[in-house]
């Protein structure tokens, strides 16, 4: 049994919370490959490592500032863990390092990468592990893809003889040696990665709540944990997946179908929720889970016969493509089509509708602003009636108003647009319908 173990910035943001994840791992033999990330934040006012990683470059790099002074309060975050942990190492050369790199303008990826770096070099320390530098196993095209053929093989290789490693998280290399960083939260990724490589029994992800929960709870009070959810009802839910897990996370592991258990350091023995390529056992629940988003806006096309119009689609795709908006959804009928997309895009691209309109020559075009979608989620509702009856009851009965709906034809997720007003109540009124008249 191998498994690669995740740990958060949360998880690593002191000494106290470096003690917990140790102790986390040295409990289960099996817990072999670590990566960790930066050093969260302590408190709610504190800041990220990475976070000043990036100031401190820019202050650096592009106003000219004292590069000693800007990066002590870095250097002091981590001192402080290597003291308050007892260990007798040093960073004092690695800063020296970074410092002139800073000044040579090494870039933004750069910096924020010695969050994970120096973080991955205590861990290793600490735990008696050995120090394996991403930049040497995970690689990126020169077009700044990550390449998972060249990653997999050298990660697979280089780990093959090393039992037990800490390969830090969110950065790997291009060709020429250069660092690139995953996007923000990255390293959820980089454990999906080693997970793939070492073809891991298990993901562990670590980091500070147990688990998905079926809603929001800044709407529902107190919502069910997800106990299972498979990678597709997973992305179908990837509203809500923001701020658990990279929604990259998911692909690495799913093509070797590594399940992920996403687990609280600061309750260990809670089982978190568990992502699977499939669950063979009954759901728990009709549903899986609830997630929207607000803010969107809806541009309605009508025009006579467009139903025989070969190539309509493609003429209204190729501006948002040229445009580089993307599209949430398109409900169509004979004679019309509807267009979901982001209302930050339609702002950025305010001619959008014009160019539209140009390539279509419509009858009639529209946009509404202030929609909301609410994605109800389960592999439960396959192949069972009355689901969407229960939506619409719960919506109706609320007297909220139903815009648009769209059931995707893997039938397991069933998606309606409401008014950016009603959304909180509507997210309220499916949950109850499903999770509180099942008790
Ligand atoms: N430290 C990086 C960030 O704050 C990556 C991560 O924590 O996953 O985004």
């Amino acid at each position: 049994m191998v498994k690669v173990v995740k740990f958060g910035g949360s998880s690593l943001a002191d000494a106290n919370q470096f003690r917990k994840a140790a102790q986390i791992i040295r409990e289960d033999k099996s817990r072999r490959y670590v990566v960790p990330s930066a050093p969260g934040k302590r408190s709610s006012d504190d800041t990220k490592v990475t976070d000043m990683l990036y100031t401190c470059y820019d202050a650096v790099a592009n106003k000219g500032k004292n590069a000693y002074n800007q990066f002590a309060p870095i250097a002091q975050r981590f001192d402080g863990i290597i003291k308050d942990l007892g260990l007798t190492i040093s960073l004092d050369n690695e800063y020296e390092q970074i410092i002139e790199n800073f000044r040579k303008k090494y870039g933004t990826d750069y910096a924020a990468s010695r969050g994970e770096y120096l973080n991955g070099i205590i861990m290793a320390n600490f735990l008696g592990y050995e120090f394996i530098d991403p930049a040497k196993v995970i690689f990126f095209t020169p077009d700044g893809r990550f390449d998972d053929t060249l990653t997999d093989t050298c990660l697979a290789s280089v780990l093959h003889d090393v039992p037990e490693a800490v390969i830090p998280g969110f950065y790997g290399a291009y060709p020429d040696g250069r660092i690139k960083t995953f996007s923000r939260g990255g390293s959820d990724v980089t454990g999906s990665i080693v997970a793939k490589a070492i073809n891991a029994d298990l993901y562990e992800n670590w980091t500070d709540v147990s688990g998905f929960l079926m809603a929001d709870p800044r709407i529902v009070k107190d919502p069910k944990t997800i106990e299972t959810i498979t990678y597709k009802e997973l992305r179908e839910l990837s509203y809500m997946g923001a701020g658990v897990l990279h929604e990259a996370a998911i692909f690495p592991v799913r093509s070797a179908k590594i399940p992920i258990n996403i687990k609280n350091t600061n309750d260990p023995s809670a089982p978190g929720t568990m992502i699977v390529a499939e669950n063979n056992n009954p759901p728990e629940h009709i549903i899986t889970g609830i997630a929207g988003k607000k803010h969107f806006s809806v541009i309605s096309i009508e025009k006579d016969e467009m139903n025989s119009e070969v190539g309509f689609l493609r003429r209204i795709l190729t501006v948002m493509e040229k445009n580089n908006v993307s599209f949430e959804h398109i409900p169509t009928g004979i004679d019309t089509m509807s267009i979901v997309i982001d209302t930050a895009d339609k702002e950025r691209v305010p001619d959008i509708v014009d160019k539209i309109c140009e390539v279509t020559d419509p009858n009639n075009i529209s946009v509404e602003d202030g929609i909301a979608l609410i994605a109800v989620v389960g592999t439960g509702m396959r192949s069972r009636r009355g689901i969407a009856t229960r939506v619409f009851a719960a919506l109706s009965h609320a007297d909220i108003n139903i815009r648009m709906i769209d059931q995707g034809s893997s039938e397991l997720n069933i998606i309606v647009a409401i008014h950016d007003s009603d959304f909180e109540k509507a997210v309220q009124v499916i949950y109850d319908m499903f999770i509180l008249s099942e008790n």
